[in-house]
């Protein structure tokens, strides 16, 4: 089955065009980066998929759900923004906690809740730092409880809006490689934004460039690289 299924999506801004009959299919537990220069609409993208904004014309089918009627918060995809998005006055434990103890739908009994958040603190590696607030924790730390936070949700698709791009480039390198390691034991598709080519060729399966909100080419990391 397909994980993503996106046809014909288009989106204007007044008389800009984001996105012009955008369609991509892509497999379960694949790793997709997105690529493409500033402007080329890779945000708008991420942000009609996971259903905040509405797109002008086009459909977004997640494992074989039209998402036309499922609302934003019940679609089972995961968002790790650009900035992070953290409660800067709660704790570690706390913010990637926070949407299992406090969803509308099923919140999960706290004794529940603290074992997975504690698994999952153990899988990116913030073990010990616990009760740090977010305040008190670094920028790579920081993209830790991020991605936590939206993984202990247990989402079928995971987007990434340019998820490494705060970091420095060794962090950057780290974070890359536990993501990968992280998507291989949790059996996730993961689509990722990035301005980088490096990036984008490093990290996915499967490479989508997008030039002037339509895709450019799609392939698999070698083929991509090949062309001009
Ligand atoms: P990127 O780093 O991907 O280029 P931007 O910083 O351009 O992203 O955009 C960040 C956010 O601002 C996005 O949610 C996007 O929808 C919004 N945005 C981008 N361009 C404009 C614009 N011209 N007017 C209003 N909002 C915009
Ligand atoms: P990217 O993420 O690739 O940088 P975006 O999706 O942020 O691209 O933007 C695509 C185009 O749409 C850009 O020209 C941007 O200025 C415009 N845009 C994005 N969001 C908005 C918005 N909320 N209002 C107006 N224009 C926007």
């Amino acid at each position: 089955t397909n994980a993503l299924l996106v046809s014909g999506l288009s989106k204007s801004y007044g008389n800009v065009v984001a996105l012009d009959d955008v369609s991509l299919r892509i497999a379960a537990d694949r790793y997709v980066s997105l690529l493409g220069p500033s402007g080329s609409g890779k945000t708008t993208l991420l942000r009609v998929i996971a259903g905040f904004e509405e797109p002008d014309a086009g459909q977004v089918v997640v494992a074989g759900r039209p998402m036309d009627r499922v609302p934003a918060h019940r679609r089972g995809i995961g968002f790790v923004f650009q900035n992070f998005a953290l409660f800067p006055h709660l704790s570690v434990k706390e913010n990637i906690g926070f949407g299992l103890v406090n969803r509308e739908e099923a919140p999960l009994a706290p004794r529940l809740a603290d074992a997975r958040v504690r698994d999952m603190i153990a899988l990116v590696g913030l073990t010990g730092l616990e009760s740090r607030r977010i305040d008190q924790i670094s920028g790579g730390q920081r993209q830790r409880v991020a991605l936590a936070r939206t993984l202990v949700t247990e989402p079928k698709l995971v987007l990434l809006d340019e998820p490494l791009g705060a970091l420095d480039a060794n962090l950057r390198a780290r974070m890359r490689s536990e993501l990968r390691a992280i998507r291989e034991r949790l059996g996730i598709t993961f689509l990722h934004v990035t301005g980088s080519e490096t990036e984008a060729l490093a990290m996915g399966d499967t490479v989508v460039v997008l030039d002037r909100g339509r895709i450019a080419q799609v392939g698999d990391a070698a083929s991509v690289y090949d062309r001009p």
